[in-house]
């Protein structure tokens, strides 16, 4: 299948902020390693998850892929284009095909403009149509998103939506310039349970209908399950685990995913699984852990190659890939 997004040992490293006796007691730069060295590709038309606990450094990735910020190292191609020596000049009509929801739909729509504007502002920014065709485009968005009648959401500002409205918006505003690739960073964390597998539901929907690829980054691995085709595992700026939804849902082999699946909450009180408990709190990404970035909250260290030596991300077969030494791979 075509690729829309390869990433290739892509890293990200922040320079810590040091005062001048910090600086001069440490003698060396410190970084926030928030993503090391990973790589990966999406599909045309395929739903990428990008999972882990908070501060793994998915949202990073999100950004990275996007541009938003530049790589310390490593590549990112876009359609085919490596996104590296382009200017922002010559990003623009890239940034038309690549487009990101926010998880925050209470931040990310300008309270002072109304829905219409902020529908069509994309459209305006990009000089896309005449007045008229935006309006018709607006009016199209709002239906795909099931805000309906459109004349009843046009001239609202978000306050006046609720918190599922305003993320239909933000999901309507990311496709009106029919964009190939859309990064979704936790999109319905921030609303009601009630509402967030309708919500999702309608996203999917619409990256299924228009053939849209998707970077999907969550902490819910139910969720992922739900929609993804393919989901990775990130831990402390690595990726630890790789493959279909179902080789690493239902058949996790690394002990960092099997840990956070069995903290996934099941509806049947019969279920036989274990939970397996995860010692402590991630570490700093300013100082990870030598060798594998798990063993300090590992419950099954193999010995003291799991604190010297860097497991790599091997293929263990039908391209279910594992980041463990307990995995030579094939
Ligand atoms: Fe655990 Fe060792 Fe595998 Fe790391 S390499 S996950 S410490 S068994």
């Amino acid at each position: 299948m075509e690729e829309i997004v390869r990433v290739e040992n892509l890293r990200k490293w922040f320079p810590v902020r040091m005062g001048f006796w910090e600086t001069l007691l440490t003698r060396r730069q410190l970084f926030v390693r928030a993503v090391d060295g990973i790589s990966f590709e999406i599909k045309k038309a395929e739903i990428f998850g990008l999972a882990g606990e908070s501060g793994s450094g998915k949202t990073t990735t999100g950004r990275l892929v996007l541009k938003l910020i530049d790589p310390t190292s490593g590549r990112i191609f876009f359609e085919g284009r490596d996104l590296a020596p382009l200017s922002e000049k010559e990003m623009k009509p890239v940034r038309k095909r690549m487009q990101i929801v926010f998880q925050d739909p209470y931040e990310s729509l300008n309270p002072r403009m109304t829905i219409a504007d902020i529908m069509a502002e994309p459209l305006r920014i990009q000089k896309i149509g005449s007045e008229e065709e935006i309006e018709k485009r607006v009016h199209q968005a709002l239906e795909n998103v099931q805000l309906v009648p459109p004349e009843e959401f046009l001239f609202r500002f978000p306050h006046e939506l609720s918190g599922g409205q305003r993320q239909r918006v933000a999901t309507g505003r990311a496709l009106v310039l029919d964009p190939s690739f859309i990064v979704a960073d936790e999109p319905v964390s921030m609303l009601d349970v009630s509402i967030r597998a309708e919500v999702l539901n309608l996203m999917v929907e619409l990256v299924r209908k228009f053939g849209v690829s998707f970077l999907y980054i969550t902490h819910d691995l139910a969720l992922a399950r739900h929609i993804c085709d393919r989901i990775a595992i990130m831990y402390l700026g690595k990726i630890m685990e790789k493959g279909t939804a179902e080789q690493v849902i239902l058949e996790p082999l690394h002990p960092y995913t099997q840990a956070l699946i069995s903290a996934v909450p099941v509806p049947d009180p019969e279920s036989a699984r274990v939970e397996v408990i995860i010692k402590g709190e991630i570490p700093s990404p300013i100082n990870p852990p030598p060798g594998c970035r798990f063993h300090t909250r590992c419950p099954v260290v193999v010995g003291e190659i799991c604190r010297t030596k860097e497991p790599q991300l091997v293929d263990v077969g039908n391209g279910h890939m594992v980041a463990c030494h307990l995995y030579p791979g094939k």
